[in-house]
């Protein structure tokens, strides 16, 4: 007889819903976790990171105010409030999530969890046995190895800062990088986006990235693309220098590494079982979350799928529903939207221009940009970009990609309408919300181009 019919490492998104889902069902559970309730997403990942865009996003707002008879000019922002208004949330987020688990009947565990065979793991010196062992750890904040990475921060540390930077700088080109150089813009530091690459978003739409590049500098982001850092060292007035190839050096008071994020497999004894891991770090596993050692699953982060909550909470229900409710059921991977809290917002679901060349023959595109209502009086010059991606030869729509304001509420619609297979005569025939931007997703008739 096993302590536990599932042991779960790992209390972020995935790790939580698998719990909790599973004790519902009368299954004995517990949940090991390390550092916080809530993993990536609650404490140092999308919550927290919405609340500091929209804090930051007032910068404009105050500025689009004046063209509506608003004054506001005195405006000033204080640092340590946000910071510490977000940290009280986020505690009453970790109470929330604990009460949730108590409540579901989860026995929670801090500390890490070793696995030392296929039933057993190792968790502050106490062995515990389970026969399921659910690997739902994460991942943590990647930082390639060059002279001076120790005086980087990542994501894991942005969120703390005793003070606000008033000249960062931020490396990549991804989610992270492009979100928090509009962030910390917004909320007044002099801030530099460097990315190795001549596009950002690389994995997106093109027409998103170069647009997206855009604005940026139109908000005042100093943009370098194919920019390679070199090395970083502190200096006594403790700026940090940083060498670029090519000779450039500037100094900066914070470096934001954003790079990506790799699999949080260290200590957790995957050795000690027959699991196998990709190059990455990543764990593999089957449709059903196995990995090669038969009691032993994962998801979430861990397992190389997309990196994003709603996939982890959607694999949590999917293994529960497997192993806990004799219904087995893989995840659709496809058609998965996603946001980009950047300024202005990106989202996007279903396939790239390219990627529809590459699949289909025949594609036609839709495509409008056009000045936000809004701006007609703001004197903003944001421009909003929306892009339809149709296979002609079913008439269905295969890619919504929307540059602007607010696109991740409408693109969250659209990605039901996509799921369903909609056709690109269903969208014609809807009858537009006037005034709204999201109307012209209904109102595009002609194509830009057909292949
Ligand atoms: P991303 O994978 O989005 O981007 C990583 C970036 O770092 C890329 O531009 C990449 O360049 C660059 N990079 C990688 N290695 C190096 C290197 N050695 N030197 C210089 N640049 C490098 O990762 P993020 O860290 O931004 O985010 C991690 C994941 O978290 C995302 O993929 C996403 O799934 C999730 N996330 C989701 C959010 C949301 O839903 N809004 C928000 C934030 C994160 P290149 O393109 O050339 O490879």
């Amino acid at each position: 007889m096993f302590d536990y019919d599932l042991f779960v490492i790992g209390a972020g998104s995935g790790g939580v819903r698998a719990s909790r889902m599973a004790a519902a069902t009368g299954a004995r559970v517990a949940v090991a976790e390390e550092k916080y309730l809530g993993g990536t997403c609650v404490n140092v990942g999308c919550v927290p990171k919405k609340l500091f865009y929209y804090g930051s996003h007032f910068h404009d707002d105050f500025n689009d105010a004046k063209g509506f008879g608003w004054s506001a000019n005195d405006v000033d922002f204080d640092w340590p409030t946000l910071r510490d208004n977000k940290n009280t949330e986020i505690s009453r987020l970790n109470g929330i999530y604990q009460k949730l688990l108590d409540d579901a009947g989860v026995i929670t565990i801090n500390g890490r969890a070793t696995i030392v065979d296929k039933h057993t793991v190792v968790i502050n010196d106490q062995k515990i046995t389970a026969e399921r062992i659910l690997i739902a750890a994460g991942g943590r904040p990647f930082v390639p190895s060059f002279d001076g990475a120790e005086f980087v921060i990542t994501s894991d540390e942005i969120f703390y800062l005793e003070t606000l930077p008033s000249h960062a700088l931020v490396v990549g080109g991804g989610y992270i990088a492009v979100e928090f150089a509009g962030i910390l813009n917004g909320l007044g530091a002099n801030t530099e986006l460097s990315y190795r690459g001549s596009q950002l978003l690389k994995h997106f739409d093109q027409d998103l990235g170069i647009r997206l590049a855009d604005e940026l500098v139109k908000k005042g982001v100093q943009l370098s693309l194919e920019s390679n850092l070199e090395s970083i060292s502190k200096q006594a007035d403790d700026k940090l220098l940083v060498r670029f190839k090519g000779g450039d050096q500037r100094s900066y008071d914070q470096v934001l590494y954003a790079t990506g994020r790799k699999a949080y497999t260290a200590d957790l004894g995957l050795d000690n079982t027959s699991v196998e891991k990709r190059d990455d770090g990543t764990i593999i596993v089957d449709d059903y979350f196995q990995s090669s050692e038969p009691s032993i699953y994962a998801l979430g982060d861990i397992i190389g799928t997309p990196e994003l909550t709603p996939v982890a909470l959607e694999q949590g229900m999917a293994f529960v529903d497997t192993y806990f409710k004799s219904s087995p059921r893989k995840v659709d991977y496809d058609n998965i939207p996603t946001a980009v809290f950047c300024q202005p917002n990106i989202a996007t679901v279903g396939l790239t221009e390219f990627d529809a060349r590459a699949k289909y023959t025949d594609v036609q595109i839709f495509q409008s940009e056009f000045r936000h209502l809004k701006h007609t009086l703001s004197g903003s010059t944001e421009k909003t970009f929306m892009k339809l991606i149709v296979d002609a030869s079913t008439d269905k729509v295969v890619g919504v990609h929307m540059l602007g304001a607010e696109a991740g509420e409408i693109i969250q619609g659209l990605a039901v309408a996509v799921k369903a297979g909609a056709t690109k005569a269903v969208f014609d025939s809807t009858i537009g919300i006037h005034p709204t931007a999201a109307e012209e997703f209904v109102t595009m008739r002609q194509p830009i181009s057909a292949v």
